[in-house]
């Protein structure tokens, strides 16, 4: 039994990936390890901030970084850090901008909801978000029309969730904030390469903690020196509910330093193992084959992808993952082909015993 049994929720076995919904990821031991030993004893928090950000500037090549509690946190405080310009009549006024110079602009295909929509981020730290272009088609003149003397910068969102064709590429962004002498900002909370949009020339780049780094509950802001002084001042504002305790600051540079590590070879192998037992238990079952797939996006993700003869089986893919999610455990898989009969699996969340108890409740679902 797991802690959440204990206390009366269901097992969840997250076959799906790095859902907020779900907890995100799982911590390993080193990672948990630093945390207890960063939540034993007492350091200046200030301090703690500055090392902090020294040391994951070395992992992203950024001047210097803030860290922060999420990748959301990171983008109001980006918003409120370039408002306020370190200007402590402005931090403690913040979120209320009235009469200060504000807009921060991004593309229309960009303003999508993480599970909590970006522009509530951007509002949060006293920015107005002011939409370019269409949802479908964003023009070089649409962004640089939009810039007025209320511009405070310009944010790129880099993620599955946005529209992916007829947007500015980044190298664009940046160029045309550049021009204008306007920060760029970069929300690549999902990202795994720490490094690439820094070298792209970005401003700020933010990061979740959580997602690709397997961290314990954080985020932080990397870039240049003078905006992150700017971020890391908000703490004395509006960053204040939102502030990451020494343990979550502990457990995030483990995790850092865990991932720049990272053994790729039995990363993948590990991944190899659970679909092959995956595949060769599910192709037994009545109505259902199981196959090994790569990444749509080319990633070294391997899945097992499982297509259910929906006639032979008398259930739809869509009414076996419903019924998978329900009851205990709960087993929440990879549905953007259910429509298709197709459900997925993802290796990498999965923890020890997993994959047994997802071969038996979806044979019990399908034969009975
Ligand atoms: C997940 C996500 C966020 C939020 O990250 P948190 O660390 O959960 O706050 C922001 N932007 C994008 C594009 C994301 O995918």
């Amino acid at each position: 039994m797991n802690c959440y049994e204990k206390i009366g929720l269901q097992r969840v076995i997250n076959a799906s990936g790095r859902m907020t919904a779900l907890g995100v990821s799982t911590l390993n031991e080193s990672v948990a390890k630093a945390a207890i030993e960063g939540g034993s004893s007492y350091v200046v928090i200030d301090d703690l901030i500055d090392k902090a950000g020294e040391i994951i500037s070395k992992y992203t090549g950024g001047e210097d970084s803030c860290v922060t509690s999420s990748a959301s946190a990171g983008i109001a405080i980006s918003v409120a850090g370039i408002i306020s310009k370190g200007k402590k009549s402005i931090i403690e006024r913040l979120p209320d901008s009235t009469g200060l110079c504000n807009e921060v602009i991004l593309q229309k295909g960009h303003v999508v909801q993480f599970g909590a929509p970006i522009t509530s981020m951007i509002r949060l730290g006293g920015g107005v978000p002011v939409e370019v272009g269409m949802a479908n088609s964003v023009a070089i003149e649409d962004v640089e029309q939009a810039i007025t003397d209320k511009t405070c910068a310009l944010i790129y969102i880099k993620s599955h969730h946005c529209i992916q064709k007829g947007m500015i590429s980044i190298e664009k962004m940046v160029e045309i904030a550049h021009k204008h002498n306007l920060p760029l900002i970069i929300d690549a909370a999902a990202e795994e390469d720490m490094t690439k949009y820094i070298k792209m020339n970005a401003d700020l780049v933010i990061y979740s903690g959580a997602k690709a780094l397997e961290a314990t509950t954080s985020g932080f802001i990397t870039g240049n020196k003078t905006l992150i002084g700017y971020c890391k001042k908000q703490y004395k504002g509006i960053a204040r509910p939102m502030k990451i305790g020494k343990e979550g600051i502990m457990g995030l540079l483990q995790a850092l330093e865990n991932y720049t590590n990272k053994d790729l070879v039995s990363y993948v192998k590990r991944q190899h193992e659970i679909v092959s037992y995956l595949n060769d238990e599910i192709s037994k079952i009545k109505g259902c084959s199981a196959r090994e797939i790569q990444d749509e996006a080319g990633r070294e993700i391997y899945r097992s992808q499982v297509v259910i003869d929906e006639k032979n089986v008398g259930k739809t893919a869509v009414e076996i993952d419903k019924l998978l999610c329900e009851g205990n455990p709960s087993i929440h898989c990879r549905t953007h082909l259910l429509t298709q009969g197709i459900l997925s699996f993802d290796p990498r969340p999965m923890v020890e015993g997993d994959k047994e108890l997802i071969v038996e409740k979806l044979r019990k679902i399908v034969e009975g």
